[in-house]
Formats: structure tokens, sequence, C-alpha cells
């Protein structure tokens, strides 16, 4: 029986986490459970899960939930109370699926106890992936990714030498404008770019498809989850959404891992590795897909696609800035308060504006955060 501690269990992975947990009670039990701010849904959660640890981040909401719950059981508060859950509490296994930035101090702690990390949330590696897999090897602890890209790499690199890669080669969707001119940015609202034709996720990453700058994250976190240069990874459109990522070897075979669009699958997979559970998900129907297609992303049109390379080859804290820019641009996108054209601007004005630093430690990536973000707020 392991022990789950799932931070960010109200959200689309977080929910998709207890699905699966739901489908084995026999191998796994919540140990935690944390959030923001949505305690309906989280209390409905505690009283199906009887977790041991709970927090929620917004302290009004978690006083309120602790009312709803009789005090019988004690919510955590704050930042520091979900640092309090990961340090204090009993578990084997945390799933990170909180947003952003946020998720990056929980995520270190759990590594220094020596815990495997099932890591949905992919900015942890973006902003600091050297400082994080650095603390990997030191505390004997893992991470086994849950973003389907990675999980297919993952899967098709079991019992193979990385050095015998040639490279690998993520694929897209495309998000909901794959199709559309670049002029379409200038007036795309945010109901139209929330309108993801394949995949049912949070708000953030979904604005995140829309631009490909989820692409351009997963990049960087490939470079840091695999070892391997910008230039061998490769990004492919493949709409569909089936074929999950790719392993080219140096002898030009290609190994694929391929599933329906449903993160149940990598969820699992990050849970059970290195067995596989059976389960009773819908399974993968050929015939009914047809067809695969697959083309190159046009990098002229999703700028951040192109932005988050860059960052990448820039190293130090690029990454850092790229991505805290993105956090601000994409709220204030969804607020209404900006143009969703103006999102790559603005992270290229931070990419050019901030001042760069080759080796930052978690302090100074702290500091980049919080000054980038200033940038952002102060200036759009
Ligand atoms: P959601 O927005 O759906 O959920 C985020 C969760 O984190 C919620 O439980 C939310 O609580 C909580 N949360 C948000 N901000 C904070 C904060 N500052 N402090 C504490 N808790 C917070 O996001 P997703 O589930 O879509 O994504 C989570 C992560 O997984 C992201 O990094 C994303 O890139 C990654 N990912 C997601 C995929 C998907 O299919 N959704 C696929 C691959 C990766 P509340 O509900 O109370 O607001
Ligand atoms: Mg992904």
């Amino acid at each position: 029986m392991k022990k789950v501690l799932i931070l960010g269990s109200t959200g689309s992975i977080g929910v998709n986490s207890l699905n699966v947990i739901r489908e084995h009670p026999e191998k796994f039990v919540v140990a935690g459970l944390t959030a923001n701010s949505n305690i309906d849904l989280l209390e409905k959660q505690i009283r199906e899960f009887n977790p041991k640890v709970v927090s929620v981040r917004d302290k009004n909401n978690a006083e309120e939930l602790a009312k709803r719950l009789d005090n019988s059981i004690e919510i955590l508060s704050g930042d520091e109370g979900i640092l309090t859950a990961v340090l204090n509490s009993d578990y084997d296994i945390l799933i990170g699926a909180m947003v952003g930035f946020s998720g990056l101090l929980p995520t270190i702690e759990a590594i220094k106890k020596g815990k495997r990390i099932a890591l949905a949330n992919k900015e942890t590696l973006v902003v600091a992936g050297e400082i994080v897999t650095g603390l990997v090897a030191e505390y004997n602890a893992e991470i086994i990714p849950v973003d389907s890209e990675h999980s297919a790499i993952y899967q098709c690199l079991i019992g193979e030498n990385l050095k015998e890669v040639e490279k690998i080669i993520l694929t897209a969707s495309g998000g909901p404008f794959l199709n559309k001119e670049k002029s379409f940015f200038e007036t795309a609202t945010v109901a139209e770019a929330l309108n993801h034709p394949n995949w049912k996720m949070g708000n953030k990453i979904t604005i995140d498809s829309a631009t490909m700058m989820n692409k351009g994250l997963e990049v960087i976190e490939a470079h840091w989850l695999f070892g391997l240069p910008a230039e061998k990874i490769e990004v492919v459109i493949h709409p569909q959404s089936i074929i999950h990522s790719l392993v080219q070897f140096q002898d030009g075979s290609i190994k694929a891992q391929l599933g329906l669009p449903d993160m149940k699958l990598p969820i699992q997979y990050a849970l059970s590795f290195p067995e596989r559970f059976n389960n009773s998900f819908i399974r993968t129907k050929l015939p009914s897909i047809q067809s695969f297609t697959f083309f190159e992303p046009d990098l002229n049109k999703f700028e951040c696609l192109n932005l988050a390379y860059q960052a990448l080859k820039n190293g130090g804290n690029s990454p850092c800035i790229l991505n805290a820019a993105n956090e601000v641009a994409v709220e204030k996108f969804l607020s209404g308060l900006i143009k969703f054209s103006d999102i790559s601007k603005i992270i290229n004005e931070a990419l050019n504006k901030i001042e760069h630093q080759t080796n930052p430690n978690l302090d100074e990536i702290i500091e980049c955060d919080k000054i980038t973000r200033d940038f952002v707020k102060t200036n759009f």
C-alpha cells in the first residue's frame, strides 16, 4: 500500500490522480490533499478519501473548511501549510499538481526527503532544473514525469542506453489556433483560447497550449529530465494527440508510446512504475482513429515556442524569466487586460530587459521570479 500526498488535488491533474487512486484501493491510499481555495470540491475529496493532512492556501477558506468538518481534522493554511504537509506528513509518493512557480519549494522539500515525485508541475523543472535534478541525485529521490509527452519518452527509454539516443520528438496537438493565421492572435478571445481541441486541463496550461508555450516549457522540462541538449529535442505537430512522443536512436529506429488523450494513464504509470497495473480505463481503438498526421511547427507564428528554445540555449536564469513573464502575461490575458498577441511580446521584452545570470542559486531564482513578475505587472 503506497501513501500518496497530492499537492493541487482540486485541479485537473489532482482530480485525475484521485480517479486513479479510486481505481486501485488495494494499492494506494491518500495521505494528504492540498488546494488553493476550492473548498467545496476539497470537502468532498476529504469525505471520500479521509486524508491525514489537509492544507488550503487561502486562510479564510481554510477556517471555513475546518468548520464544515466540525474541526475533526486540522486544516493547515498559507504557503507554509503546504510546506508543513510536505515536511511532516507520512507519505511515499508526492503528486506535484500545483500550477506554476508555486510548486517549486514544496517539490524541493519532498525531494530532500528522498521521496518519489510524480511530477506534473513542469514549471518546477523549467525554473530550477539544474538545482532540482542536483537535489534528486543528492537525496536519492526520484522524479517520474506525469506530463504525457515525458511519460511517453520515459517509457520509450526503458532498457535503452541514453548515449544511443539521436533525438527525442515531442508531439504537440497545436492547440485551438493551429490553423489560424498569425493576424488572428490580435483579436483571439479568452473563450477561443480556452477551447482546446483534445485535452480538458486547467486554464493556465490551456492558454499555454494555445500559444504553444506549453511545448516550449516541455522542451526545457525534457532537457532536465533526459539530459539532452536543445538540438536533440524536436517538436512535431500531431493533431490527433494519440502518439504522446517518440525517441529516435542512432541506428535510425524510432520508438513511440500511444494512448488516448487522458491523463489517468501517465499518472498511473508514475505511481505504479516499474510495474504496470491493470485498469478499466478506455482502450485506444486504432481503426477508429484512422489516420495520424504530422507536420513542423510554425515558429514564426508560435513565437513562444521559439522564445523557450532561446531561453534554454541561453541557460542561467533565462528559463525562470521566461516562465514568470509567461505566468503573469497569461493571468493578464485571462483577466482581459491584454491581447493574446501581447503574451509573446511581453515575454520577449522581459527576456531582453531583465539581467542575465549564468548560475543562479535557489534564492536568486526566487528573486528573479519576483523581479520578473514586478517588471511585467508594472510595465504592461
Ligand atoms: P489546475 O489549475 O486545474 O489545478 C491547479 C491546482 O493547484 C488546484 O488544486 C489549485 O487549487 C492548486 N493551486 C493553484 N495555485 C496554487 C497556489 N499558489 N498554491 C497552492 N495551490 C495552488 O491545473 P492543472 O491540473 O491543469 O495543472 C497542474 C500542473 O500540471 C501544471 O503545472 C500543468 O502545467 C501540469 N500539467 C497539467 C496537465 C493537464 O492535463 N491538466 C497535463 C500536463 C501537465 P484550487 O482548485 O483551489 O484553485
Ligand atoms: Mg504535456
